[in-house]
């Protein structure tokens, strides 16, 4: 490109390639430049589905789902904190980016339910496979076809400007410490959250101070960085979601395990939450136990109950005891607390009522060998704050005024989930607003002479 690519996208997660492969359709010249030497950012790690109401798919089977439906859910889900206007949008164009995926080659055969959805509407794989892999294959393959130039280990160090204020290129550092510029007139900023930045963390929310990750070490905040320094506006940044219980490599265990019986002991044995509170909550309370973590205890009968928790001890991340006594030795906990704790536990749930914790629901009495139990500590897992944007992924200014060429879809932004994101809401998110952000580049670039 002598005069450089009609537009440049930064960060090759699911938001940046929906956005190239859009603008490449359009019949723009387009270069990703990702910081990492994969691409898939976080995105690839996405475990649920992608959610979306009034399908084809849920029309098929019967299920009454509307947008309307898909709204309020979402809205009560981000304790009513999500921008209406951002919403609606991811709401009511969620349906047709799981069609765009669909005709990319994705198979969204399959769909469940996540937390917080009244009906199912988290579209996935038909072999129940996770949702972020298969995205990422369409989307890696769709921008190949179509010669998309991706360069990796390229990172975005600074977006320049013209006098009028409109964007003018990027600057790039490669791996080999040298930086070069590319001129351009439209950027798409789709860098990703920064969960795995433990000092803008702790700058918004000093309470997270300690805790681990589940996102991949590219998710930095750099876009957040990058157009701060010309101008932009952020929204919700103290929004993060933390999560109790991941396991030392980041592997998230499951609310539901909780939810289905298992409790949480310290590394002396004991109890020390309900354990039913709130992810905020039980991540306070596990940071007050000796060295931080915790552990999630269950039993035979609890782990029959669900499937989940035979694929934590096929990752290996479980231990285990024929005896309570065993299970104290695989932990490492002083045995004879441990005994003492679950058979308070089990008189407890005999009689119906956690006499230590308050409880609410005590579903299992823990008491059928073997015993199992996952080392546990809290971790960061989205960034609902970001960017603030408007409904065409324009990135406004303080002002409220958007700064001309530059646009930003997908984590990077805030304003769409409020104060918590539902589970299969992330991939909705940067698909639809990778795909707008990519209309209105091209939009954009109409208009200049
Ligand atoms: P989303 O879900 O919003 O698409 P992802 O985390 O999946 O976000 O993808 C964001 C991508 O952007 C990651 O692959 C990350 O490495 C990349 N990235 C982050 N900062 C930069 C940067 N400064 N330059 C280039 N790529 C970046």
């Amino acid at each position: 490109y002598a005069a450089g690519p009609d537009a440049v996208v930064i960060g090759a997660g699911g938001a940046g390639l929906s956005a190239a492969v859009t603008l490449s359709d359009l019949g723009r010249t387009v270069v990703v430049l990702e910081k990492m030497p994969m691409i898939g950012g976080n995105t690839v790690r996405a475990e649920g589905g992608i959610n979306a109401a009034e399908t084809p798919l849920q029309k098929k089977l019967g299920i009454p789902d509307t947008i309307d439906q898909f709204y309020k859910d979402t809205m009560k889900g981000g304790h009513n904190l999500n921008d209406p206007e951002l919403l609606r949008t991811m709401t009511t164009h969620a349906k047709d980016s799981v069609a765009w995926l669909e005709s990319l080659g994705a198979d969204l055969g399959a769909v469940g339910r996540s937390g917080g959805a009244k009906y199912p509407r988290a579209h996935r794989p038909t072999d129940g496979s996770a949702i972020g892999p298969e995205v990422i294959r369409v989307l890696y393959k769709a921008a190949k076809d179509r010669k998309i130039e991706m360069r990796t280990q390229n990172r975005v160090v600074e977006l320049l400007t013209d006098k009028s204020g409109a964007v003018a290129g990027v600057k790039v550092s490669t791996k080999d410490g040298k930086t070069y510029t590319i001129d351009t007139k439209a950027v798409v900023i789709a860098t990703g959250g920064f969960g795995a930045n433990q000092d803008l963390l702790v700058k918004y929310q000093s309470k997270l101070k300690g805790y681990a990750t589940t996102n991949h070490p590219g998710a930095t905040g750099d876009g957040i960085l990058l157009a701060e320094k010309i101008g932009a506006a952020t929204v919700d940044m103290k929004e993060i979601q933390a999560h109790p219980t991941a396991a030392p490599n980041g592997t998230l265990i499951s609310e539901s395990v909780r939810g289905d019986g298992a409790i949480l002991v310290n590394a002396d044995g004991k109890r020390f939450t309900n354990e039913l509170l709130t992810r905020d909550a039980v991540s306070a309370k596990e940071l007050e136990q000796p060295g931080k973590f915790a552990w999630v205890v269950w039993d035979d009968a609890t782990r029959k109950t669900a499937k989940l928790m035979d694929s934590y001890k096929k990752l290996g991340l479980t231990v285990e005891g024929n005896t309570v006594a065993d299970l104290a030795r695989a932990m490492n906990v002083p045995a004879a607390n441990l005994k003492a704790t679950m058979a308070q536990y089990a008189k407890d749930q005999a009689a119906g009522k956690d006499s230590q914790f308050g409880r609410p629901e005590l579903l299992q009495p823990l008491t059928q060998a073997p015993f199992f139990a996952v080392k546990v500590q809290p971790a960061v897992h989205h960034t609902m704050g970001g960017l603030k944007i408007d409904t065409k992924a324009e990135v406004l200014n303080t002002e409220g005024k958007a700064i001309p060429g530059l646009f930003a879809a997908g984590e990077v932004t805030g304003g769409v989930h409020g104060g918590n994101r539902l589970g299969g809401n992330a991939q909705a998110d940067i698909v639809t607003f990778g795909r707008i952000a990519g209309q209105s580049a091209d939009a954009w670039l109409k208009t200049l002479k």
